[in-house]
């Protein structure tokens, strides 16, 4: 028996459900907010993450699936959709204008598999790009605020934010951390003792309680920010006061990937553990020329399917049936069994969901069946057939009527409630 890869799961059609309910109300909540959807590749040149996510961080160091084809090229499946979309938005040009994209698909990340964590796991995101407007990173955090409420997570999350400043700014905190972290260095772990040397930023990412006293007494990233950075933060933050959205500001939120600029935040639950981030985002006005395309700042945020499936949870009232007809031939006599068919094709064709016993199963088990998977039983007997009759069974109250078999095939739904 060949066993599924670690890490990566199998989406069973009643889980499957919920997804595509929540995938729907993800795509109507992003139109909502004038973006469009953007369908990117799975596999990308390892460089455009290596280049932009950045080479010193886990996703590109530790956690890429990368492979080579059969020129030698180098390529990755995407840890993250973010660079694929600039990329994209690049090559087609509309420079100039404010592009609004969402996608929804799958990512890859070679991390240690538990509870909200796999090795392919699920992406909803949003980019808005050619704009700096403070008032887009504000428009950008209200929708996910207003997912959440309307995906049934309202009230429950919590909003961390932060600046993390311009490249120039960047450097000088970088140094900042420098100075501070090198001679505490024995005290942070291992893996912070190596950030030290590469990306000190992600010292403050560690959630080690060995690091947690240093981390709090670091310099912050909003004490190093220059004045059109604090300017453009305070403006975000007027804005998201106008819209009532409480934040949190968060000076170890930095967030773990190279080209984000300016505004961090997440979305957090206060219902999921350790792994409680539901959605996250920022700013990467970089980005774009880090691609080599002319400079186009965006903003935008990814958001993890798994964790939403998590925190929201299967609600009983949602468990409607998923056909809306089952037909019962009441007998294996074959022109019984065409008429079934026939009638099943006229249903579909109606656009009613519809099915049948294809395992010979008794009258008795079929009409189980029925009434585990459909609204209606549509029960085909010899006797009601001889005077072209149907009976149509409410498996809800449990109540039967016998309606005329060709007046009902001419218009099904008028004959369903
Ligand atoms: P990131 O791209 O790392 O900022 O992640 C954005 C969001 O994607 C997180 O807030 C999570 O909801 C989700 N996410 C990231 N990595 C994983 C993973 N390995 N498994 C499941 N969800 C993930």
């Amino acid at each position: 028996m060949i066993d599924r890869v670690r890490g990566m799961r199998d989406i069973l059609p009643e889980e499957a459900s919920l997804w595509q309910a929540l995938e729907g109300e993800i795509k109507r909540t992003f139109e909502l907010y004038g973006y469009r959807e953007i369908r990117p590749p799975l596999v990308e040149l390892a460089e455009l993450f290596s280049r932009t996510v950045g080479e010193a961080t886990d996703i590109v160091h530790k956690e890429m699936y990368t492979f080579s084809d059969k020129k030698g090229q180098i390529l990755a499946l995407r840890p993250e959709a973010t660079a694929s979309v600039v990329r994209a938005a690049i090559g087609a040009g509309g420079g100039g204008d404010l592009q609004k994209f969402y996608y929804l698909g799958p990512m890859f990340r070679y991390e240690k598999p538990q509870a909200g964590r796999s090795r392919q796991f699920h992406q909803y995101g949003v980019e808005a790009l050619g704009s700096l407007d403070p008032a887009l990173d504000a428009e950008v955090i209200d929708l996910g605020w207003y997912l959440m409420e309307r995906v049934g997570l309202g009230g429950t999350e919590i909003l961390r934010l932060n600046s993390i400043g311009c490249a120039e700014d960047r450097a000088r905190y970088r140094q900042a951390l420098l100075s501070y972290f090198t001679p505490h260095a024995e005290e942070l772990c291992p893996a912070c003792r190596r950030r030290l040397g590469e990306n000190p930023m992600r010292i403050l990412d560690c959630r080690e309680p060995k690091c947690q006293p240093v981390i709090q007494g670091a310099p912050r990233s909003v004490d190093y920010l220059c004045d059109a950075c604090r300017d453009h933060f305070e403006a975000v933050q007027g804005y998201l006061r106008d819209l009532g959205l409480a934040y949190e500001l968060d000076h170890t939120l930095v967030r773990g990937l190279d080209y984000y600029t300016r505004t961090v935040f997440e979305l957090c639950s206060g219902e999921l553990g350790a792994q409680d981030a539901l959605l996250g985002g920022g700013r990467y006005d970089d980005l774009a020329e880090l691609l080599g395309g002319a400079p186009t700042p965006g903003v935008g945020f990814a958001g993890g399917m798994e964790r939403l499936v998590l925190a929201r949870g299967h609600r009983s009232d949602e468990e409607a049936p998923e056909l809306e007809c089952f037909v019962v031939p009441v007998t294996e006599v074959a022109e019984v069994r065409r008429r079934a068919i026939q009638l099943l094709r006229t249903l579909r064709r109606a656009g009613l969901a519809a099915d049948m016993d294809y395992m010979g199963r008794s009258l008795r088990k079929r009409l189980r069946v029925a009434g585990r998977r459909a609204r209606y039983a549509l029960i085909l007997g010899p006797e009601e057939l001889a005077q072209g009759g149907l009976r149509v069974r409410d498996l809800g109250p449990g109540v039967e009527k016998v309606v005329d078999l060709a007046q009902f095939q001419g218009d099904p739904k008028a004959f369903l409630a």
